[in-house]
Formats: C-alpha cells, structure tokens, sequence
C-alpha cells in the first residue's frame, strides 16, 4: 500500500488490507461503514476500546474502494484527550495512522483506495516515506 495522503491509498490487486480503530478512553461510539467497490474480509466492530477488521482489494486494476469512519457528537462531560486512532496497513509499505478527537460535532472520515498494478520501477523509500522510481532522490 502507498500512501497519498492521510485519506487516500494505493494498493495492489488482492492485497489485504487491515484497518484498526482504537478509542483512548470512554465508550467506543465510533461506525465503520460498509466498504464501497469490495466487501469487509471482516468488519471492524469494537470489542472493548478496539476494533479490527481486513478487506482484501480487488483484482481488477482501476477499481476504486472507499469506506467511511462516522464518529458521533459526545455527550456530556468527556476526556479532551479522548480520540480515535484509525490505523490502516496494506500487506507491503508503512501504516498510516489519523487522530479523531472525541468530537463536539458528528464528524464523517472517508478513506479512498485506489488498485494499481504493481509498478516494477517504483519502490518505497521508508526514511523519506515516498514512492520513487529507481533511486530516492533524497537519499
Ligand atoms: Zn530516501
């Protein structure tokens, strides 16, 4: 899995994608919606402060997958450090992970992933965290 931003991925026909949502504390409210373009390997539903779930991403070069993340408002007095950690990590490259703060207002994270056939000539470079051809630039 690439990284091309904090809300969009590529990723290779048939790999398994795993995607974690911890909450730090209080009461796990959080959705996961159903997946769009593939169907959930397993949901991620909490089981305590965690949840955890996988998909795998099509065959079919060009499809585009997406899945939605819907935290609820809070209610009442809450933790300002309370938040959910969403974690997604493809079967190759580095995680990602994005912070949701307990909200005061319903927020909606969307994630898009886009299957690409392997790129020979593209490797990841893990100190600069970028897809290069050939050699990093940077290194
Ligand atoms: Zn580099």
């Amino acid at each position: 899995m690439f990284i091309v931003d904090q809300h969009t991925f590529v990723v290779h026909p048939g790999e398994v994608v795993a995607v974690t949502i911890l909450k730090r504390s209080g009461p796990f409210l959080a959705a996961v919606s159903e997946l769009s373009g593939a169907a959930w390997t397993r949901k991620p539903e909490p089981n305590g402060p965690l949840a955890a779930g996988s998909f795998i991403a099509p065959h079919q070069a060009g499809t585009r997958v997406s899945m939605a993340v819907v935290v609820p408002e809070s209610r009442g007095p809450f933790d300002s450090d309370d938040s959910y950690e969403i974690k997604i990590q493809g079967a190759t490259g580095e995680a990602t992970s994005s912070l949701v703060p307990s909200p005061l207002r319903a927020q909606t994270r969307t994630f898009a992933f886009e299957v690409q056939d392997p790129d020979p000539g593209l490797t990841w470079c893990p100190k600069h965290k970028i897809v290069v051809r050939g050699r990093c630039p940077k290194c």
